[in-house]
């Protein structure tokens, strides 16, 4: 295969004297398989010259195809742009991955609207189909094509080429699945496992590196890869040649000849078969078949992961609790977020504290028998102003008394110490916490002990629910699937598959929702979703991206848990997908009765 680089930058397009070597337009490659089959592989500000190259070699009868991995605008920019496009019987085949909220060609089309852009889609007088992609493989001509979701934050596709038995891999845009792996180091596991896969033995892997593992803390959920991520993986998964690409717009050349000479320093010293270079707008690159049987490096050994903690030392949170669990609890939490953490016995103390060096957060605690927080409250109030947020602690929210003394926001008892973590820190640094646990349903006590009568509490794993797990997996081709049981405090899955552990708490499960509802819940995308957003199971492992959970609900009319599918890429479920999962959440009652 035959492959040109016509834009290699990231993000956006940095033309000038500092980017002329690597170059300044955004994300575009061509392909062409030795049958001559084109392949356009994101079409960035790059587009616009190899747009002019085909007309400049003549574009009678041509035919051509276009992949695009988002449409994010560095990958997209160009589409206007292409000149070919407008030649009337010229023939282009365009794929994309289906939007969330539209198809591929509506999505194309939103950045040629009249506000942004004079000419319209229906304004291109060459024939153009346009398809919308799951991950899947098909066929351009002579060339086998797999597509591949990358972890972005928006959809995005990877694609595998196979001809002339060689294979180049597009990875971009692309972030670790575990961030750990930014470093360099660390075991590969899961999804980034499933990546090693979809890259293996590629003999050329053109792949993000936007950023170095020393920049990547500060840029972790932009949806990008270090350079260090890209060669790791790429050496672990046997690759022969790695491009280097998408660089950042403020890395420079020299910057980038800096951090290629510091990657080709490290492989030589482990004397790594893997040929490392920066993709540079304007090369080409010729790629051989792949001898078979080359490539005898093993497993690099595996290092230890560092974790990255934020910077929140200068603020403090001050606490006014009587509860010993709950102040230990507390203290542990606050802690842990690297925001120091103070107690005062007597609210008196609470005079003097000026908003320079005063507490970010002021929480209190209110319980009917012992101690009046709405009093404490109205009397930090009257001593401090108004400015700093008070949390009150307690087993019920009373929004109307509390407003009046003077509350911010409530912490409803008993929370896990993973959801105190999560508020506090919103409310330190002032923002939106996009977790919000589900209520407790007004039936609960009777829920409960509907649930103790089944009996399957803490049981032994058992084939004929397992099997259930199982099928679910293969029929909505997602990695993870469970059957879960809402307890007191904690989410208990009898079969789960993919997920990893058996116990949640309560306030981090998406079952509670469906629970409390008693609706099916669909969550399409949580990142999108002011509810699980900021969720634990969503920021850190299993990093839940779509949810689909179907209520289990007795005889009795006690809803004791849910049927549920996830995926930690987004998507989308179609009403006859949610009968079938009412399917899967009727067998489970079956079993659940034939057992009682
Ligand atoms: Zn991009
Ligand atoms: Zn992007």
């Amino acid at each position: 295969m035959h492959v040109k680089f016509w834009g290699t930058r990231g993000s956006i397009a940095k033309p000038g004297p500092t980017t002329v070597r690597y170059g300044g337009n955004t994300s575009c490659v061509e392909v062409r398989s030795a049958r001559g089959t084109l392949v356009i592989i994101d079409c960035g500000t790059g587009a616009h010259s190899l747009g002019q190259s085909l007309i400049a070699g003549g574009v009678k009868g041509l035919r051509g195809h276009i992949l695009i991995s988002h449409t994010h605008w560095d990958h997209i920019q160009g589409i206007p742009f292409i000149a070919p496009l407008f030649v009337a019987g010229t023939q282009w085949d365009i794929y994309g991955p289906r939007g969330l909220h539209g198809s591929l060609r509506e999505a194309l089309a939103g950045q040629m609207q009249y506000t942004y852009f004079p000419v319209t889609p229906d304004q291109f007088g060459a024939t153009i189909r346009y398809h919308d992609l799951v991950e899947g493989a098909f066929n351009i001509d002579d060339i086998k094509v797999s597509a591949h979701y990358l972890n972005h934050p928006a959809l995005t596709l990877g694609y595998r080429l196979e001809a002339d038995g060689a294979t180049v891999v597009y990875s971009c845009d692309h972030e670790p699945h575990s961030q750990w792996l930014a470093s360099g180091h660390g075991e590969i596991l899961g999804q980034d496992l499933g990546h090693v896969e979809f890259i293996k033995q590629a003999d050329l892997l053109i792949h993000d590196a936007q950023y170095t593992a020393a920049e990547y803390p500060a840029k972790m959920g932009w949806g990008h890869s270090s350079v260090e991520y890209a060669v790791r993986l790429g050496e672990y998964a046997q690759v022969r040649r790695l491009a280097l690409t998408h660089h950042d717009p403020l890395r420079d050349d020299d910057a980038v000849d800096r951090m290629l000479h510091e990657i080709k320093t490290g492989l030589r010293a482990r004397s790594s078969a893997l040929d490392v270079f920066a993709a540079m707008e304007g090369q080409i690159v010729e790629v051989e078949p792949h001898p078979i049987g080359e490539h005898t490096q093993g497993v690099q050994a595996f290092r230890a992961m560092t974790p990255l903690q934020p910077a929140l030392s200068e603020r403090w949170v001050l606490l006014g609790i009587g509860d010993a669990g709950i102040a230990a609890m507390l203290g542990e939490a606050i802690r842990a977020e690297g925001i120091r953490a103070q107690f005062f016995s007597d609210v008196g103390e609470v005079e003097g504290f000026d908003g320079e060096r005063g507490p970010s957060v002021i929480v209190l605690e209110h319980s009917k028998w012992r101690v009046d927080g709405l009093e404490t409250c109205r009397v930090i109030r009257h001593l401090t102003g108004n400015e700093v947020p008070v949390v009150m602690i307690a087993t019920q929210a009373n929004i109307a008394a509390g407003a009046a003394a003077g509350v911010t926001d409530w912490l409803v008892n008993p929370f896990s110490e993973s959801y105190a973590r999560t508020k506090i820190r919103a409310w330190v640094l002032r923002t939106e916490c996009r977790w919000i646990r589900a209520n407790v349903p007004d039936n609960e006590d009777e829920r409960i002990a509907s649930l103790q009568v089944l009996n399957i509490l803490d049981t032994e794993a058992e084939d004929r629910f397992d099997r259930l797990t199982r099928l679910a997996a293969a029929l909505f081709h997602v990695p993870m699937s469970s059957i879960t049981f809402v307890d007191r405090d904690r989410q208990w899955h009898k079969s789960q598959l993919g997920c990893g552990h058996n116990d949640t708490s309560r306030d981090a499960a998406f079952c509670s929702h469906v629970v409390h509802n008693r609706e099916p819940l669909v969550v399409s995308d949580t990142f999108h979703d002011s509810r699980f957003a900021d969720n634990p199971l969503v920021t850190h492992g299993p990093r839940i991206r779509f949810y689909a959970g179907y209520p289990l609900i007795l005889a009795n009319g006690n809803c004791v848990g849910t049927f549920c599918l996830l995926d930690t890429r987004p998507r989308m479920l179609g009403h006859s997908d949610l009968e079938r999962l009412r399917d899967l959440a009727d067998l489970t009652l079956r079993e659940l009765s034939s057992s009682a």
